[in-house]
């Protein structure tokens, strides 16, 4: 099959490509003609925000009775002349000398003509709105950020764990679980008194993971460090503008790390993040900046210049009690911080990322490690302007007695963790890690409001398409 050179490529190359033949390949945005027997296609292939435009001749060409065909959405093939472009704007065009249609779109029908189109009807048609600018840019900077996670981490001695999707724990007993079952809803469970797991696939409860941190240790206390990067399931039914049933985390763990190191690997990676955005998809900024947020880059410009704000928890609660906004929770020590809370100290009080560290051990999972006034532990969310928390983390507890402890209060079985137990048996170390939402921090970079736009096909509840 005949292969053309991505239109990415082409502009990057453009000095070389002047004056030469090229052959591309992509789908037609808009077509028009004009009255000097010329005409133009705006032609992307999804390489670039930015389309190449194809002029056409009207008339004496092998192509042109074709042209009649060629609307908004079909896919061609075009070969010509790369040539500098009169028109504003571009720099150069490709003047077509042969074209090929693979296939039409009818106008009548094709669902994705040239004019803006809501989120919500886009999210209706999810099999054709990775070709819109927005959606096609937030994709690219998805899959660049996806590279970039593991850039971080390898060039830094991280080793890559594959944690497993199926599990038989579920990580917090937060209950948000999605269980894994082969038994039959509509037939009645075992009679009773039998164990009603012993005909199911696992001969027990399992459940789709909530967060790969768990396992992630058990290889953090062998390998040193190590991070996950996978997808994640929580049965939240909540619908929010930053939950989705199914996302991806990345969890890096590490041994030998206490909590402000923690801090300062998360720091060091949102910066490596943002940073890799502003020069690698600054085409992509530009755009959203234009048409979805216009702070976006002035905020990713912020957080890679300043250093994150650090605060406790104590102090946020100080500083949301004397503050004077109308929030809609109240706020009282003990209670967790909303939205609205998190929001208004990362945009208002501080402009920029801040760590709030050592929350109530009452709010915060069996696994964290109680700091020594016994009332808190050291957990770290980080919250950044327009998103708000997007990083959870914390150092573990790596004595065992605490750790039993922990367990006992939050009503954890220690007999099914016995597994992470041992870990504080035999060779126990200080560690820590963090879960990064890598939704949350599509939606930083590009200011795209809403979850379910920056996931190829959201899950939320009631919501399972495609
Ligand atoms: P939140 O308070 O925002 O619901 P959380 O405290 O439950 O989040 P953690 O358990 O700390 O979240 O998970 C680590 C990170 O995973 C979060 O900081 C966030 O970036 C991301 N995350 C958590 N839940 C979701 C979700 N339902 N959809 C998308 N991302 C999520
Ligand atoms: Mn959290």
């Amino acid at each position: 099959m005949e292969k053309g050179i991505r239109i990415a490529d082409l502009f990057r190359e453009e000095q070389t490509w002047l004056g030469k033949t090229a052959v591309v390949q992509g789908w037609v945005k808009t077509r028009r003609d004009s009255r000097a027997g010329v005409g133009f296609i705006e032609l992307n292939d999804g390489s670039s925000l930015k389309g190449l435009q194809i002029v056409t001749e009207l008339e004496g060409r092998d192509y042109s009775g074709l042209l009649g065909q060629i609307t908004t959405g079909s896919a061609i093939l075009a070969e010509g002349l790369v040539s500098l472009s009169p028109g504003k704007g571009q720099s150069i065009e490709l003047r077509a000398e042969r074209i090929h249609l693979y296939g039409g779109a009818d106008p009548a029908t094709y669902p994705l003509q040239k004019k803006r189109h809501s989120f919500e009807y886009l999210r209706q048609i999810a099999h054709l709105r990775p070709r819109t600018n927005t959606l096609g840019a937030a994709a690219r900077v998805r899959s660049r950020l996806s590279f970039a996670i593991h850039q971080f981490f390898q060039e830094r001695g991280f080793h890559y764990v594959h944690t497993p999707i199926i599990t038989a724990s579920d990580c917090e007993g937060a209950g948000e679980t999605f269980r894994v079952t082969t038994l039959d809803p509509a037939r009645p469970l075992a009679a009773s008194g039998e164990d009603p797991y012993k005909s199911d696939f696992f001969a027990k409860p399992a459940f789709l993971t909530v967060s790969g941190q768990l396992q992630a240790e058990i290889y953090a206390l062998a390998l040193g460090k190590v991070y996950t990067f996978g997808p994640t399931f929580r049965a939240e039914n909540s619908n929010t503008s930053r939950h989705l049933a199914e996302f991806w985390m990345v969890e890096p763990e590490m041994a030998f790390h206490d909590l402000n190191d923690d801090l300062d690997v998360a720091q060091a990676f949102i910066k490596y993040l943002v940073a890799v955005v502003l020069s690698d998809c600054a085409r992509e900024v530009e755009f959203f900046g234009r048409f979805v947020d216009p702070d976006v880059l002035k905020r990713l410009e912020n957080a890679a210049a300043s250093s994150f704000e650090v605060i406790t928890y104590t102090e946020a609660v100080d500083i949301l009690t004397r503050s004077q906004e109308p929030f809609v929770y109240p706020v009282e020590w003990g209670h967790d911080l909303q939205a609205e809370h998190e929001r208004y100290l990362t945009e208002k009080v501080f402009g920029r990322p801040v760590a709030i560290l050592n929350f109530p051990r009452v709010l915060k999972p069996f696994y964290m490690r109680v700091n020594d006034d016994e009332k808190t532990v050291a957990a770290m969310d980080i919250l950044v302007p327009g998103t708000g928390e997007i990083i959870g983390g914390s150092q573990r507890e790596e004595r065992l007695d605490m750790l039993l402890e922990q367990m006992r209060l939050k009503g954890i079985s220690a007999d099914d963790y016995r597994w992470y137990t041992e870990l504080r048996e035999f060779g126990s170390a200080p560690h820590s890690g963090f879960g990064l939402g890598l939704e949350r921090l599509v939606q930083f970079v590009t200011g795209i409001p809403n979850i379910r736009e920056v996931i190829p096909f959201p899950r939320t509840p009631g919501h399972a398409e495609f």
